[in-house]
C-alpha cells in the first residue's frame, strides 16, 4: 500500500481537458493524462482493501491495488506487467472505459473514488512511451489453425492470448480496417486509432494474419450495417480449413424507429453518420459524407451512441442538437448506501454534451417519446413527441403533451437489438432468446457453441456491451478454444 493516510489527504485529480474552443476545431483527442507526480498523488489514495471491490468490478479484474502501489513507488515497468496480464489493450479502455471499477472502490462510498481508469491511462501511455510494449511471439507452435470472424476488441483479444498460446490465427475483418466498433463508431476524439494500429503491428509481429474485407457467412441483403468486404468465404469453407472457429461479429443491428415517415429523407441510423466520420478522419474521400453542417439535428437515444453522435454534429457545425431519452431524467447524485458497490443509475453528462451545451446548441429532453416524423418534399422537417410516463411498469403517453420540434437531420441511436442473423444461420448457430450466440462463459466448455469446434465471445454472445467486456470474452473465449484444441490451457481466464 503506498501510503496509510493518502485517502484521507489527497483529493481526487481528474485528468485535465483542452479548451473547447481548441478542440472542437478538429476531431483529435483532448484529455491530457495526468503527469507522473499526479499520478503518484492518486496512486497514494488507495487504500489496498482486504477484500478489493474494484478488482471485482472491473469486467477484466485489472488488479487495481498492485498496479496503484507500484505507480505510487514509480516502479512503472512492473506496473504494466500487472497491468497487461489482465488486458491486452489498456490504452482502449483507460480511455474510453465508464470504469465501473471506480464505483466499486470502497473510497467511493463516502468519497471521490481512486482514479483508477487515469492511473491505467498513465501507466499504458508511459509504457509505449518508453518502449516496453513490444510483440511476444509464442517460443513454440502447437501446428494447430484458428479463424476468427469479427476484429473488434474481442476478435483482438482473443487473437493476441490464441497466437501467444503458439497457434496459427487468421483474423477476418469484412471492413477495410481492423478495430471493430472501435474503429468505425466511436468518435477519433474519444481514441485516435493509431492505438489501434500500433496493436495490429504488434499482433501481426506476433504471427497474426489479418484478412482485411472478407466477408464470412452471408449478408443480408439492403443491410445499411457497414460492410466493405471485397471477398465472402463461406462458412462450410472456414469450418474445413481451420481446427477452430470463433466468432466475435458484433452486435451491429441497429434498433429502428417504424413510426409514420421513417423512410423520409435525412433520417439515419447512428452508425450510418459515426463510420463515415471515422473514415474521413483516416484520409479516406468520400462522396456525399452525412453532414450536421448547418442542420438542426435531433439525436434520438441517450446513451453513448447517441452523445457521439451529439459531439460529431457540434464539430460539424449544426445550428441545434437536441437529444431524446425516452426514460425520465435520473438523479443527478446516486444513494450510494442503495447502490454500491455497483454501476448506478444517475445523469451522466459526457464532454461531448458540455462542448454542445458551452456553444448553446444543446437540449437535453427525457421521457419523451417519439409519435411521427414529418417531411416536405420527401424530406424530413421535423418530428412529433409525446411526453410518457411510468404507471405500474408501463409507459404511458401523457394526454395533451404533443409537441412538433424542427429537424433536418434525425439520427437514431437507440441501441442495438442482435448480431446480424444471417452470418449466425450461415453456420448453424443455436441463438438465445434475444437473437444472440448461444453459448455459456462456464469454466470448462464455455464460449462453445451448438455446432462442433465453432466459438463464440464478445457483443456476437453477449449482445452489445462495453469494450472491456469485449476483451474479457476475447480472453476467457481463448482459453476455451486452447483448451478444445490442446486438451488443456495455460491461458490465464
Ligand atoms: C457509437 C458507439 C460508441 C461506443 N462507445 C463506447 C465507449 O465509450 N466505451 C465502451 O466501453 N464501449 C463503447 N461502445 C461499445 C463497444 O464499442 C462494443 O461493446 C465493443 O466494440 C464490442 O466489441 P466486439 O469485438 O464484440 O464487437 P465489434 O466491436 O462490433 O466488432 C465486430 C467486428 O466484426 C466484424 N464482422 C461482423 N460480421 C462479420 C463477418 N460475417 N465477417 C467478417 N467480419 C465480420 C465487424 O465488421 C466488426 O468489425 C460503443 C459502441 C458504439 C456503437
Ligand atoms: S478496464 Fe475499466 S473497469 Fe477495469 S480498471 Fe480499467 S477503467 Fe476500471
Amino acid at each position: 500500500m503506498g501510503k496509510i493516510t493518502g485517502f484521507m489527504e489527497f483529493e481526487r485529480i481528474e485528468e485535465g481537458y483542452k479548451p473547447v474552443s481548441e478542440r472542437l476545431k478538429n476531431y483529435g483527442e483532448f484529455v491530457i493524462g495526468l503527469t507522473e507526480e499526479q499520478s503518484k498523488t492518486q496512486a497514494a489514495r488507495c487504500m489496498d482493501c482486504g477484500t478489493p471491490f474494484c478488482n471485482n468490478g472491473c469486467p477484466v479484474n485489472n488488479i487495481i491495488p498492485d498496479f496503484n502501489n507500484l505507480v505510487f513507488e514509480g516502479d512503472w515497468k512492473n506496473a504494466i506487467e500487472v497491468l497487461h496480464s489482465t488486458n491486452n489493450f489498456p490504452e482502449f479502455t483507460g480511455r474510453i472505459c465508464p470504469a465501473p471499477c471506480e464505483a466499486a472502490c470502497v473510497v467511493n462510498f463516502n468519497d471521490d473514488a481512486v482514479g483508477i481508469k487515469s492511473i491505467e491511462h498513465a501507466i499504458i501511455d508511459r509504457a509505449w512511451a518508453e518502449g516496453w510494449v513490444t510483440p511476444r511471439p509464442a517460443k513454440v507452435k502447437t501446428g494447430k489453425t484458428v479463424a476468427i470472424i469479427g476484429a473488434g476488441p474481442a476478435g483482438l483479444a482473443a487473437a493476441q492470448q490464441l497466437a501467444r498460446a503458439g497457434h496459427d490465427v487468421t483474423l477476418f475483418e469484412k471492413n477495410d480496417r481492423v478495430g471493430g466498433l472501435l474503429r468505425y463508431g466511436i468518435p477519433d476524439f474519444k481514441m485516435e486509432k493509431t492505438h489501434i494500429d500500433r496493436r495490429v503491428q504488434q499482433l501481426e509481429a506476433e504471427g497474426v494474419k489479418i484478412r482485411t474485407s472478407v466477408l464470412v457467412g452471408e449478408w443480408p441483403k439492403d443491410s445499411k450495417i457497414t460492410n466493405w468486404a471485397q471477398e465472402t468465404i463461406s462458412a462450410e469453407q472456414l469450418k474445413k480449413d481451420f481446427d477452430a472457429v470463433l466468432l466475435t461479429g458484433g452486435s451491429e443491428q441497429s434498433r429502428d424507429l417504424p413510426v409514420p415517415g421513417r423512410d423520409l429523407e435525412g433520417i439515419h441510423f447512428a452508425m450510418e453518420f459515426l463510420p463515415q466520420q471515422n473514415k474521413v478522419n483516416a484520409g479516406d474521400k468520400l462522396k456525399g459524407q452525412l453532414r450536421a453542417d448547418g442542420k438542426n439535428v435531433i439525436v434520438i437515444g441517450g446513451g453513448d451512441t447517441g452523445s457521439d453522435c451529439v459531439g460529431t454534429s457540434t464539430r460539424h457545425g449544426a445550428v441545434s442538437v437536441t437529444q431524446f431519452e425516452v426514460m425520465p431524467e435520473p438523479p443527478e447524485k446516486e444513494n450510494k448506501a442503495l447502490v454500491w458497490p455497483y454501476w448506478p443509475m444517475k445523469l451522466r453528462t459526457s464532454s461531448s454534451h458540455d462542448e454542445s451545451a458551452e456553444k448553446g446548441l444543446l437540449q437535453r429532453e427525457f421521457a419523451i417519446s417519439t409519435k411521427a416524423f414529418i417531411g416536405e418534399k420527401g424530406k424530413v422537417t421535423g418530428l412529433t413527441t409525446v411526453q410518457v410516463e411510468f404507471k405500474d411498469g408501463k409507459m404511458v403517453e401523457v394526454a395533451g403533451s404533443e409537441k412538433h420540434h424542427k429537424a433536418d437531420m434525425v439520427l437514431l441511436a437507440m441501441g442495438f437489438t442482435n448480431p446480424v442473423a444471417t452470418v449466425l444461420d450461415a453456420f448453424g448457430i443455436d441463438k438465445d432468446a434475444r437473437g444472440n450466440a448461444k453459448a455459456s462463459t462456464d469454466f470448462t466448455g464455455g464460449y462453445a457453441t451448438n455446432v462442433p469446434k465453432v466459438f463464440a465471445a464478445g457483443d456476437m454472445r453477449r449482445g452489445q456491451s462495453l469494450v472491456v467486456w469485449a476483451i474479457r470474452e476475447g480472453r476467457q473465449a481463448a482459453r476455451s478454444v486452447d483448451e478444445f484444441l490442446m486438451g488443456a490451457s495455460d491461458l490465464p481466464r
